[in-house]
């Protein structure tokens, strides 16, 4: 489909959203690390995780267009601030440091944003008792037909051949935002400061020690993976190539994503009686199609199976690899600790 130089292995991610707990540690930990303090960053969050069904950040992405269709390149909406989104400041001075007393009280100051980076936290969807929300942790998702590539007219985005991570050669970007029009899962920020745009960097200066990107090394949920796909011996390569349980978000988008979700079960719903209906789904099917692909029904079917048989107290391959049981089997070849390692600051 594209013309982009495809790289000889492929990093990828994969997210359990049966175990994500919306924490947003992962969010903080990349904000920590990277967008946190040069001028211009500070709108940015590399990942972000939101509440599903919900919005999303920066708020209707899932409708701004962008990926390919069957002619080519398609491009889109480029995101603006206010749909990105942001914090709100309060009259702080006002009242901490005014001489107003008791006569003011903190309230959220003119021109605070209309939107965030999970808004509509926990909201989710359903009627009581059958309400349902599950988190939706998203990065870039250093696409094999990455869009933003394609895109790009000053070839200042490229596909990295030792490991098919998308980076930015930032001195060649002449921040034309092209690269945030074509991205469908708008991921893309812009340094106004400095006049080029932004995305995740696969935290590559950690990868070339060893060591995990940050979002799953911190994910206390153990909900984060991360490993190339082709190593037989990683757990993401089980996930996504021999259980088939992980699946890309938005396939239709067409830029071959390289993050997969392990798709959510939910409780089952309640009868009018009170008793479970466990043959029912809480999520509708068709939420889940409509994020996953019809592919969503399969590795939801081989998820219950495999639960039912833990339940009876058989072996599950599916269940332990999910489980988790020893942390650092969700690093791949990444398990170094960062805390053994001299950082060089640039
Ligand atoms: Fe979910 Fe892990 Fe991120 Fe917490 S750190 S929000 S559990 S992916
Ligand atoms: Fe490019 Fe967007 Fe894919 Fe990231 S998610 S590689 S920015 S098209
Ligand atoms: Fe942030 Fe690194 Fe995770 Fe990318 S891989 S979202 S840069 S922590």
């Amino acid at each position: 489909m594209t013309t982009i130089t495809q790289s000889k292995r492929q990093l990828v991610w994969v997210f359990d959203l049966n175990k994500c707990i919306g924490c947003q540690t992962c969010s903080v930990a990349c904000k920590m690390l990277w967008p946190q303090e040069d001028a211009g960053t500070e709108h940015m969050w590399w990942m972000t995780v939101n509440t599903q069904p919900g919005r999303g950040t920066p708020r209707d992405w899932e409708t701004m267009g962008g990926g390919y269709n069957g002619d080519g390149i398609k491009l889109g909406h480029i995101p603006t601030d206010e749909e990105f989104g942001g914090g709100w400041d309060y009259n702080y001075d006002e009242v901490l440091r005014g001489g107003k007393g008791r006569k003011v009280h903190l309230q959220k100051t003119a021109g605070s944003k209309t939107w965030g980076m999970n808004w509509d936290e926990d909201e989710g969807g359903g009627e009581f008792p059958n309400a349902y929300f599950f988190y939706l942790p998203r990065m870039c998702n250093h696409c094999t037909d990455a869009a933003c590539v394609e895109a790009c007219p000053s070839g200042a985005m490229f596909k990295r051949e030792s490991d098919g991570l998308v980076l930015r050669d930032e001195d060649a970007c002449t921040g034309n935002k092209q690269c945030a029009s074509a991205c469908p899962y708008k991921k893309i920020y812009f340094n106004e400061a400095r006049g080029v745009s932004q995305h995740c960097i696969g935290c590559f200066p950690r990868l070339e020690q060893g060591v995990a990107p940050a979002c799953v090394r911190q994910c206390p949920g153990r909900a984060a993976f991360v490993g190339f796909l082709d190593d037989e011996s990683s757990a993401v390569h089980r996930l996504v190539k021999k259980h088939r349980i992980a699946l890309p978000l938005h396939p239709e988008f067409n830029t071959t994503p390289n993050v997969f979700y392990v798709p959510p079960l939910a409780p089952a719903p309640l009868r009018e009686d009170g008793s479970w209906d466990e043959n029912a789904s809480r999520i509708p099917p068709e939420t889940l199609e409509g994020l996953f692909g019809v592919e969503v029904h399969g590795a939801l079917d081989i998820l219950r199976s495999e639960l039912d048989k833990k339940r009876r107290g058989k072996e599950s391959e599916v269940m332990d690899e999910l489980i988790l049981y020893q942390w650092k089997d969700c690093l791949g070849h990444l398990t170094r600790d960062p805390s053994e390692i001299v950082w060089k600051q640039s």
